[in-house]
């Protein structure tokens, strides 16, 4: 953790995280998300449902990884 929030460093985001960065330390990840994410629930565990995709957005809760900053996803935009 370096805390640099120099806004001359080009954000080398390009995935996940185009775009992305905290807006407290400014460190472009990771960054610890909740997400909704189908399964299927049997009694001895669960499995992936055929449609398992993670789910997140703007307003999905969001911790950075290097200063533990909360917010939501759309709070972190460069
Ligand atoms: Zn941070």
């Amino acid at each position: 953790m370096n805390g640099n929030t120099d806004r001359s460093i080009v954000n080398p985001n390009v995935n996940c995280l185009q775009g992305k960065r905290c807006p407290e330390c400014g460190s472009f990840g990771p960054l610890e998300i909740t997400v909704s994410m189908r399964l299927l629930l049997y009694d001895n565990g669960t499995d992936n449902a055929e449609d398992g995709a993670t789910e997140y957005g703007e307003d999905t809760p969001v911790t950075c990884c290097a200063c533990q900053h909360e917010g939501t996803f759309g709070e972190f935009d460069d």
